[in-house]
């Protein structure tokens, strides 16, 4: 009996990468396929165009979510979903989103090769906006999929170059005239996400697949440190509010607080600036952001409580405000589905380990809905987000092959 991951075509799956690369292409190796822009749309095009090719039914929903769909011996059953994002950070890479998107529709064409059928219906799924660079909030498409917002509530959203969303979300639908409307949050049975694992450990321990337990918490922050502007030269220090000085003082505070002997903790401070930033005026104004992540649910929460006291209690002469943008707490996936990646990469001889996710997936709005999990494979060096991100065309078969068993699997439950 054959197996559907014996049926994964490696150079067919490489290629396809190859020319989804050319959307984009920045010409130094990586691409700049921001959500929504018109490379985007020539990528879900040229999908589109392979899955009618395939005979595959194609349907699009009103976050411009990109479904193509084989359908199962149980028509009306809850469908399998697997995918990523085709969209890109600036100055991104080849791989990141890309390969959860391709992955799935191989695991799609490898079914049809063989010529295996399954009870319920797999769909490879393209959601819209996961980066967020161009329009926020990030994971647009996945966030209206599972019901967390509606469409509406970003329509009126614009990005940096004066476009607004609506008019990108009809013009991107409608470049793909063969895919069906229908409304977003179809019923799921379940949701598999595989990714780069755009950190350094599995090519640290010689590794090709992740089993990913859940995806790490996430929060960023704000922080506005209001003092008095006053002449460098005049002003004594004991009678100064130093904005500066403050949010120092904070700054410090906070990194011994997070210190973490485990270095599970992952807290960054990625801007700071000084008003009015002027070499002989006490700044009055500091203003820095703070993102903090944490896989513990409880250590996540509590930690996210105590960033605001602390910003308070160090604040000395200043005002402060602690604006939250962002806090979304850690998403355990499914037992039986990692179990499942896991024993199923054993069988295939993939070396795999299990592994918690540093970055945010689309994967996390699934876990509401279904039991939900995702593979990763090594990028090397770790690097991502970044145009020299790089793959290899055997890792990358390696964990389209676990998926097309998982998959299969679940489509047969
Ligand atoms: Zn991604």
């Amino acid at each position: 009996m054959s197996r559907a991951s014996s049926a994964i075509d490696q150079q067919r799956l490489w290629d396809r990468h190859m020319a989804i690369a050319q959307f984009g292409a920045t010409g130094r190796g990586g691409v700049n396929r921001q959500a929504l822009t018109e490379e985007d749309g020539q990528a879900r095009a040229t999908l589109a165009g392979w899955a009618t090719a395939r005979g595959f039914d194609l349907y699009v929903d009103d976050a411009a979510n990109l479904f193509v769909r084989r359908n199962g011996t149980e028509a009306d059953a809850p469908a399998i979903l697997s995918g990523s994002h085709l969209d890109t950070q600036p100055a991104g890479g080849n791989f990141d989103g890309i390969y959860g998107v391709l992955s799935a529709f191989e695991v799609l064409e490898a079914l049809d090769d063989a010529g295996i059928g399954h009870k319920r219906p797999i769909e490879a799924v393209v959601w819209t906006n996961e980066e967020g660079c161009r329009y926020a909030p990030g994971c647009t498409g996945s966030m209206v999929f599972s019901g967390k917002h509606s469409i509406d509530e970003f329509l009126d959203n614009t990005a940096p170059d004066g476009s607004v969303l609506r008019d990108d979300l009809a013009r991107t639908i409608a470049m793909t005239p063969d895919a069906q409307r229908r409304a977003p949050g179809i019923p799921v049975a379940g949701y598999i996400e595989t990714h780069i694992e755009q950190g350094p450990r599995l090519e640290a321990a010689g590794l090709t697949v992740g089993a990913v337990t859940g995806i790490q918490g996430g929060s960023s922050f704000e922080v506005i440190v209001t003092g008095e502007e006053g002449h460098a030269g005049t002003v004594p220090l004991k009678q100064r509010r130093d904005a500066f000085r403050s949010a120092m003082a904070m700054v410090d505070a906070l990194y011994e607080e997070t210190a973490d002997p485990e270095d599970t903790v992952r807290f960054t401070i990625g801007r700071f600036q000084a008003y009015p930033g002027s070499p002989n005026t006490i700044p009055g104004e500091v203003r820095f952001t703070i993102d903090f992540r944490h896989p513990d649910a409880a250590f996540f929460a509590a930690t996210v409580k105590r960033i605001g006291e602390i910003c308070q209690a160090n604040a000395g002469p200043c005002g402060v405000e602690v604006n939250t943008r962002h806090v979304g707490a850690p998403a355990d996936f499914d037992e039986t589905v990692i179990a499942s990646i896991e024993r199923i990469a054993g069988e295939l001889d993939i070396p795999a380990m299990r592994m918690a996710s540093g970055a945010d997936h689309d994967a996390k709005l699934m876990v509401p809905l279904c039991p939900t999990g995702m593979i990763f494979v090594p990028c090397a060096q770790g690097i991502s987000h970044n145009e020299a991100e790089m793959a290899d065309a055997t890792d990358l078969a390696a964990g389209a092959r676990v998926l097309a068993d998982a998959l299969l699997e679940m489509a047969n439950r």
